[in-house]
Order: structure tokens, then C-alpha cells, then sequence
């Protein structure tokens, strides 16, 4: 799907309810970019811009692609997933023409949400740019720049970027009018992780012995990631003993499978 360097779908299905937990940076993200999108004349009445880019943060596996996605889902947007490693590494030479080309779609197929996921691999702070490689690099990111700043926050298309190291962004991309608005998208607590447990168990045939509650309780560390690797296996834990539904043995031999090699807390927890 990545063959042009960009990943395009035209009306994701994902919806908000395929969330779990993050109820906040939904509301955020809502406001941010779903109304403008939606109403833009409350804007222009009250006179305010709303944020052209935004920023999610935080570590990986928690939902960050899932509700950029999902945001495009409820808005009836055309989701367009930029990955910055491979604009630099996989498509060298050409980062700056992919940037070009995906904000031209973005506006031929508006209303449009550009994902860009893993920004800090052309938005890193350098110290000085003198391999070719950085070069090309900082050309990418100044066509990234030079793209931001030349639509309007009204226009019909929204940029969100993603990162897990915010520590080392160039401060430029968070001026004013580029990623101004920044969302924490953090590891789920115990809720979030029943929440996730439910939304990936949806179609899951459960033995009634299954407690979900207990399972979110002894997997802290977790990710979102993870509490969905842990359904599936326990469903193959489930295919092998050829039993037809998961029992809640599945589930533990599940979690110890995937968190053993964690230094988590789960393990001495009862
Ligand atoms: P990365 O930084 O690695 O890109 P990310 O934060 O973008 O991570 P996702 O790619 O959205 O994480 O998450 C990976 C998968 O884990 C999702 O496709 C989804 O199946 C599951 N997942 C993660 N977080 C959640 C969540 N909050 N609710 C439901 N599923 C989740």
C-alpha cells in the first residue's frame, strides 16, 4: 500500500467507538479538527482560527494511527498515512516531491486528514546538516513547512502528525499555524484496558468463565497493542486445544506470553 510513499483511504471505517479509553483526546481532537471541519462558519463568526496540524504524542502501540483514523472515519474524510521514516529512508531523493504530491491529493479529495506517523524522522533538531542525507532530510521537512504554511486553517484539510519522541522535535514544526496543538495519547489505565479488551473481544466467541475486568487488572503496562496481541493469542492458545470458544486459562497463558519479557508489575499482582 505504500508504493508512492503515502497510503490513501477514501472513508475509513474505524469509528471513535473502536477506541478504547482516551475519552479526553477524543473530546480534544474533536474540537480541534472535526468542528472546523464540520462547521467552519462558527469560526469565521467568532473571528478565531482553528489549529491547521496537530500533534499526538506518546509511546507506541496506544492508539495514535487508530484515532487519527478515526477522526477521518466520523468526518467522512479521505485519511491520507504519511510514514516520515520512509519518506527519508525507503523513497530517497523524492521526500520533498511525496510531500508535494500528498497535499495536492489531500485537496482534490478534501475534506482530507493527512496522518503523518513518525514526524521526528524529518522533524528531528539537528546539529548540523552536512551529509547529503540530511540535506535531503531538511528539504523534506522545509516542503512540509512551506505546505503548512500556505493553506488556511479554515481550508477543508487538517494535518495530524504523530511521534514517540517529542523530546527531540525541531521547534519549528510546533510554531503557530503548523502543529500548534499538542495531545498526550498515553499507555491506557486499567479502565482504558477493559475498554480495549471489549472492543477486540467483540467478535470473540468467550467462555462464561472469561472475566475481562481481571484481565485488565493484572495487565498494567500494557499498550493498546498489546491487549490486542493478547486476544489473539489466547484465541490460538484456544484453536490448538481445539476447543471452539476461549476460556479464561486462554486469556492468562495469553498475558503471561505476551508481558514475560516486560518488567512489569502484572506478574507478582493476584
Ligand atoms: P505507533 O507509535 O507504533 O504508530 P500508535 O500509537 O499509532 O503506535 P496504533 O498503531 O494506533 O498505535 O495501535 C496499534 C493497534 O493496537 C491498533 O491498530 C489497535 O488495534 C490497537 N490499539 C492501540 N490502542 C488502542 C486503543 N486505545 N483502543 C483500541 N485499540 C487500540
Amino acid at each position: 500500500p505504500y508504493v508512492k510513499g503515502f497510503e490513501v483511504v477514501e472513508r475509513p471505517k474505524v469509528r471513535f467507538s473502536d477506541v478504547g479509553g482516551l475519552k479526553e483526546q477524543i473530546r480534544e481532537l474533536r474540537e480541534a479538527i472535526e468542528l472546523p471541519l464540520k462547521n467552519p462558519e462558527l469560526f469565521k463568526e467568532l473571528g478565531i482560527e482553528p489549529p491547521k496540524g496537530v500533534l499526538l504524542y506518546g509511546p507506541p502501540g496506544c492508539g495514535k494511527t487508530l484515532l487519527a483514523k478515526a477522526l477521518a472515519g466520523e468526518t467522512n474524510a479521505t485519511f491520507i498515512h504519511v510514514v516520515g521514516s520512509e519518506l527519508v529512508h525507503k523513497f530517497i531523493g523524492e521526500g520533498a516531491r511525496i510531500v508535494r504530491e500528498v497535499f495536492q491529493l489531500a485537496r482534490r479529495k478534501a475534506p482530507a486528514i493527512i496522518f503523518i506517523d513518525e514526524i521526528d524522522a524529518i522533524a528531528a533538531k539537528r546539529v548540523d546538516i552536512g551529509t547529503s542525507g540530511e540535506r535531503e532530510v531538511q528539504r523534506t521537512l522545509m516542503q512540509l513547512l512551506a505546505e503548512m504554511d500556505g493553506f488556511d486553517p479554515l481550508d477543508d484539510v487538517k494535518v495530524i502528525a504523530a511521534t514517540n519522541r517529542i523530546d527531540i522535535l525541531d521547534p519549528a514544526i510546533l510554531r503557530p499555524g503548523r502543529f500548534d496543538r499538542l495531545i498526550y495519547i498515553p499507555p491506557p489505565d486499567e479502565e482504558g484496558r477493559y475498554e480495549i479488551l471489549k472492543i477486540h473481544t467483540r467478535r470473540a466467541r468467550l467462555a462464561p468463565d472469561v472475566d475481562l475486568r481481571y484481565i485488565a487488572k493484572i495487565t498494567e503496562g500494557a499498550t493498546g497493542a498489546d491487549i490486542k496481541a493478547i486476544v489473539t493469542e489466547a484465541g490460538y492458545f484456544a484453536l490448538r486445544a481445539g476447543r471452539r470458544e476461549i476460556t479464561m486459562e486462554d486469556f492468562l497463558k495469553a498475558v503471561e506470553k505476551v508481558l514475560k519479557h516486560r518488567k512489569r508489575p502484572y506478574a507478582e499482582k493476584k
